[in-house]
Formats: structure tokens, C-alpha cells, sequence
């Protein structure tokens, strides 16, 4: 069998032509006669991959000067702790945005650190969607708000930015960054897991504003602790190397690619397809409102669950992979990361339709 059209919700899709580049550069890694998994990460081959990943991500998002690039290690979940460690300073609350199952994951860590005051909930019922911010009971005084712009496993997403004024907004955008244009300058800090639109797992991205750091808690570990990873850029200790190294690739492919601007432009028309098809069909159903889709995560489920296996294995068949939905939520979901190209979409669609003719 050849590759398969992946569309895992993480890790997810990485796109084949950096494969084909980690492939051909596996054993010899541009004439050092190594592979980048056996160098120093104090040598000058790694030292210069690792800053052209950082250069390659500050061009694509545009971030600001006094904005740090972290490349750490513990994944997002790893964040979830370490941003009220770090963050909190002479604060004892933060307020978190709970739209879905990353949100009360980070809400729960959280819970270890401070006082957490939920300003909103997201339905639990369909159609899902983003409660309206003039709903939410926010605290002038909170450390930071936290929110989740992209909830993975609902496939709820944001099409705004809350505005927080002074305190410090916070977003885990480890399924959404990279599919089209941010502005960083509105968010104190933005952190990402890599295995959705970037890398390998693993590996957790950290953009954090300069004067968010040097506030951590005394008890915060060094590997976590922002101030000290910026002095050591990214290498308190060995770093995940050979992921910041795919990252860096995956990065100069968004760049060849029409960077987000073009990322953004065939996430939106993929989206579109694939909802505008579920809507007309009268086998799948999507529960989220219109206004609140995800670009990169489509739940959907059958009329008939009894069809759900029937549906799977056909899939599996035609080589349309990983389509089954998270155990929480169950039915079906696709995710289209920036990997997955229109032609992926397309395929999933027949099939789709397929399945439909035979079974509705
Ligand atoms: C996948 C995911 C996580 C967890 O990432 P890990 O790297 O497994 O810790 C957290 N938040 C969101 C939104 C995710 O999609």
C-alpha cells in the first residue's frame, strides 16, 4: 500500500515533500556525514538550524521584536502548567475560557496553581459554538486569560480574538497556528504542540512577550521557567532536536506555499467544501454552529451510528485514514491540517457521497 490520505487529528499529516527532504537528508545531513538526530546542539550545523527555524517562524507570523520564540519540550500539555508558573506573578487567579475538552484540560492544571475563575462555558449541546464575550464575567484583575482558539476534538473554533485589555491574553493555538495570518501583537503569549500543523510531538512552541517573563514562581522547573530558556535559547537543556529541525522544514514549506496568507486561502476553501457538503447531504450532520467552525477539525456524524463501522472500513479501504472521532465524542472526524490539500478534501467527499448513495 502507498501513503494513505492521513486525516489524523494529531499527530497529524506532515506534508511529503518535507518528509522526502528529512528521507534524503537522513543519513548525511547537508555533507556533515551525520544525522541531524547525532549532532551537539551546540555545534554549529545545529545551532544554525535551530536559528533558521526561529527566523523562518518570526517571518511567516510576523512577530514582533519583543516577542520571544521558545522551542521547548513537554507539549502543550506541558503548558498548561507551566503558563500559570510563569505567569502568575504576585496574582492568585486567572481566568480561562471554557469552550471544550483542551480547555478544561488546561482549566484542571491550572487548578493546581491559582484560583481559576471560568468566564464563559461553551454549550455542551448542539449546535456547539463560542459564547459571545459581552457574556463573560471576566476580572480586571486576573494574571491572564486563557482560551482555546481551536477546540480539537469538538472542532469549535474562534473566528475573533477576545479583547482583554491590560491582562495579558493567552491562547493554545496547537491546532490552529499556521493556517492563516495571527496578529501576535494582541496576545501576551501564544503556545502550540507541534504534532498538528508543525512537527513531530514532542516539541511545544512558546511565543511569549517580553515583559511576561522573569515572573515566574520560585518553585517553577528550569525546563519550564521562560526567563531561563530565553537566556538559553531553547537549551537549558538538549533540546528536541530533530523535531525542531522537521519544524523548521515544515516552516520553509509554509513559506514556498504562499505562507499564511496562502495557507489561509486553502484552509478556508476546504472548510468550506467540506461543510457545504455535509449540509446538503441527509446521511452526515455536523453539530457546530455556522459561525464557529473549525477550518482544521470536522466532527461529523451518521444519522445511523449502526453505519459508523460499515463507514470506516470502506474508508480504510479507498485509503481515507483516521476518520474515526475522538472516543469522548464519538461519530466521525476529518482533519484537514495544512498538509491535507484540496485534492484530500475531494477524495473524502467521494467517498462520502459513495457511501451515501449505498446506505441513506
Ligand atoms: C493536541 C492538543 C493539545 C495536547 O497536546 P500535547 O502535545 O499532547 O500535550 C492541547 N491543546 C490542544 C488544543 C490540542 O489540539
Amino acid at each position: 500500500m502507498g501513503r494513505v490520505l492521513n486525516f489524523s487529528a494529531g499527530p497529524g499529516a506532515l506534508p511529503q515533500e518535507v518528509l522526502e527532504q528529512v528521507r534524503d537528508e537522513m543519513l548525511d545531513w547537508q555533507g556533515a556525514g551525520m544525522s541531524v538526530m547525532e549532532m551537539s546542539h551546540r555545534g554549529k550545523a545545529f545551532v544554525g538550524i535551530a536559528a533558521r527555524a526561529e527566523e523562518d517562524l518570526r517571518k511567516l507570523m510576523q512577530i514582533p521584536d519583543n516577542y520571544r520564540v521558545l522551542f521547548l519540550q513537554g507539549g502543550a500539555t506541558g503548558q498548561f502548567a507551566a503558563i500559570p508558573q510563569n505567569l502568575l506573578g504576585d496574582k492568585g487567579k486567572a481566568d480561562y475560557v471554557n469552550t471544550g475538552s483542551w480547555s478544561a484540560k488546561a482549566i484542571a492544571e491550572a487548578r493546581n496553581y491559582c484560583e481559576v475563575n471560568v468566564v464563559a462555558e461553551g454549550g455542551k449541546n448542539a449546535p456547539l459554538g463560542i459564547p459571545l464575550q459581552s457574556e463573560w464575567r471576566t476580572d480586571p484583575e486576573a494574571a491572564y486569560l486563557h482560551y482555546t482558539p481551536n477546540e480539537t476534538i469538538s472542532g469549535v473554533e474562534f473566528h475573533w480574538v477576545p479583547e482583554t485589555g491590560e491582562v495579558p491574553l493567552v491562547a493554545d493555538m496547537s491546532s490552529t497556528i499556521l493556517s492563516r495570518p495571527v496578529d501576535v501583537s494582541k496576545y501576551g503569549l501564544i503556545y502550540a504542540g507541534a504534532q498538528k500543523n508543525i512537527g513531530p510531538a514532542g516539541l511545544v512552541i512558546v511565543i511569549v512577550r517580553d515583559d511576561l517573563l522573569g515572573k515566574a514562581a520560585a518553585t517553577t522547573p528550569s525546563i519550564l521557567n521562560y526567563q531561563k530558556q530565553a537566556e538559553a535559547d531553547s537549551m537549558s537543556n538538549t533540546p528536541p532536536t530533530f523535531a525542531w529541525y522537521v519544524a523548521g522544514l515544515v516552516f520553509q514549506w509554509v513559506l514556498r506555499n504562499g505562507g499564511l496568507e496562502g495557507m489561509a486561502e486553502r484552509n478556508r476553501r476546504k472548510a468550506e467544501k467540506l461543510y457545504a457538503f455535509i449540509d446538503q447531504s441527509g446521511l452526515y450532520r455536523n453539530p457546530v454552529e455556522e459561525a464557529s467552525r473549525s477550518w482544521m477539525n470536522v466532527p461529523f456524524v451518521l444519522a445511523d451510528d449502526g453505519l459508523d463501522k460499515g463507514f470506516l472500513a470502506g474508508a480504510e479501504e479507498a485509503g481515507l485514514a483516521t476518520l474515526k472521532g475522538h472516543r469522548s465524542v464519538g461519530g466521525m472526524r476529518a482533519s484537514i491540517y495544512n498538509a491535507l490539500d484540496e485534492d484530500a478534501v475531494d477524495a473524502l467527499i467521494e467517498y462520502m457521497q459513495e457511501f451515501e448513495r449505498r446506505h441513506g
